[in-house]
């Protein structure tokens, strides 16, 4: 792969935005044939920066979307993008963005992303609720952030994350990426992850905000037993009913385990 113009002299990197630039053409290579774009693919990439995935993105699909918020940087990419394809930016705040509106019956959503840290999980939860456009999500995100997302129950990891990830999408932990890969150098390692929306759920949910509720509720009290969190909502029979130790901790459920007691709890949980 060519070495494409990303680093204009004079833009100095914003904190507040959670700028922190690839540099790295080798790192940047592995990370495109990881995504393994392919021409008329609805590919969206989130925080194009300086156009370090941008450029050998439009390079072979021909056209991109993405989403920026700072508009120093937008009018850099206006300058810069066109001898590598059509690059379509969406000025504004990826938090609020209507993901929806860019995608097509037959082209569902490719978004990619090396994620501004401060909102990363926020943003995934936004993403949530257009998982019926998506097709797959390619995300640099911090290290810690992956693993929480790909945790398996039983670990100090396990948590809120894991669970409504999890329970939407199949989660890949691809690799890792070292803080000197990027301008300015971040404190953390990198890592970056595929989330695939699940096709089928593992089970039938009878409500998914009760389901929201329930997982964010017992894992405020992780340290508590099931039986104690949810004592106004279910008793020690109705717990145990579902194959489900009443002492149990919550990092010790399965996703099922989960799902049984959402469905089981008849009044709304606040
Ligand atoms: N993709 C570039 C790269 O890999 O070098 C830049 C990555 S940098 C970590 C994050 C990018 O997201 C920046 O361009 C930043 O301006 C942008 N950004 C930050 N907050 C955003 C938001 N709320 N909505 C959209 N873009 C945002």
């Amino acid at each position: 792969m060519s070495a494409y113009k990303n680093s204009p002299d004079n833009h100095q990197a914003r904190k507040r935005f959670g700028q922190n630039f690839l540099h790295d053409q080798n790192i940047i290579n592995k990370i495109i044939r990881a995504i393994n774009p392919k021409t008329s693919q609805n590919i969206v990439e989130i925080g194009p920066g300086q156009g370090a995935l941008s450029y050998p993105l439009l390079d072979i699909l021909g056209q991109l979307n993405a989403v920026e918020i700072d508009r120093d940087l937008i009018q850099l990419l206006n300058q810069q993008s066109a001898r590598y394809g059509k690059l379509i930016i969406h000025e504004g705040d990826a938090l609020k963005f209507d993901f929806h509106q860019l995608a097509h019956a037959n082209h569902k959503l490719r978004l990619v992303g090396n994620l501004p840290y401060n909102i990363s999980t926020p943003l995934i939860f936004h993403l949530l609720s257009f998982l019926g456009d998506i097709e797959d999500m390619h995300f640099m995100l911090q290290k810690e952030v992956v693993q929480r997302m790909s945790a398996e129950p039983n670990t100090k990891t396990f948590g809120r994350l894991s669970v409504m990830l999890q329970w939407y999408c199949d989660v890949d932990y691809l690799f890792d990426i070292p803080a000197n890969a990027f301008t300015p150098a971040p404190k953390v390692v990198s890592s970056l992850v595929r989330l695939r929306p699940k096709a089928e759920p593992l089970t039938v949910l009878n409500n998914p905000l009760q389901f929201s509720r329930l997982v964010n509720r017992v894992f405020q009290q992780r340290r508590k037993t099931v039986r104690n969190t949810l004592k106004n909502y279910l008793t020690e029979d109705n717990i145990q009913a579902l194959g489900i130790a009443p002492t149990a901790r919550p990092e010790t459920l399965s996703l099922i385990d989960f799902a049984a007691l959402s469905n089981a709890i008849k009044d709304d949980i606040h």
